[in-house]
């Protein structure tokens, strides 16, 4: 497992799946006062006790205690573990899922080629600055009316 997905694809997803249609698209939803009822898919009952908050994204069962946000109810209903879940839910909004390397450490990281673009900088205005072989850009820099600062700045 070097590959994962980035918690913004995962919030991007859920908020493409909004609960309501991802669950009535199994069962069969009655709107009962603000919340949306239906037969447990999860355990038999006669009564419906499952509910589906609108609001808040989430599905709880009263009778059994299942509940969760969309990615549970896939997973639980579907029987598939979280990945899976996510596929179907992104094929489902039409996202495409983006995997991200999450061994960052093949090859430099950031923060030593950043240093490096340091020390490149600093060798080279010492040159600029300091090398006798640099006269000619010194003199043109001094016509320009360059103070040192600025040319140590550059
Ligand atoms: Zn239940």
């Amino acid at each position: 497992m070097g590959k994962s997905i980035s918690k913004q694809t995962i919030e991007q997803i859920r908020d493409s799946n909004d609960i309501v249609d991802v669950v009535g698209a199994h069962l069969q939803l009655k709107r009962a006062g603000t919340a949306l009822k239906a037969l447990c898919p999860f355990h038999k009952e006669k009564t419906p006790s499952f509910t589906v908050n609108q609001q808040r994204q989430i599905f709880h069962c009263f009778g059994c205690g299942a509940g969760g946000d969309v990615f549970k109810f896939i997973m639980q209903y579907e029987n598939v573990d979280f990945v899976t879940a996510l596929k179907m839910l992104a094929d489902r909004a039409g996202i495409r899922l983006e995997f991200e390397e999450s061994s960052a450490q093949t090859g430099p990281s950031k923060d030593s080629l950043y240093k490096l673009h340091d020390e490149l900088a600093q060798f080279y205005n010492r040159i600029l600055l300091e090398s006798p072989s640099a006269k000619s850009a010194q003199t043109y820099l001094q016509k320009r009316n360059l103070d040192k600062n600025i040319i140590e700045e550059f």
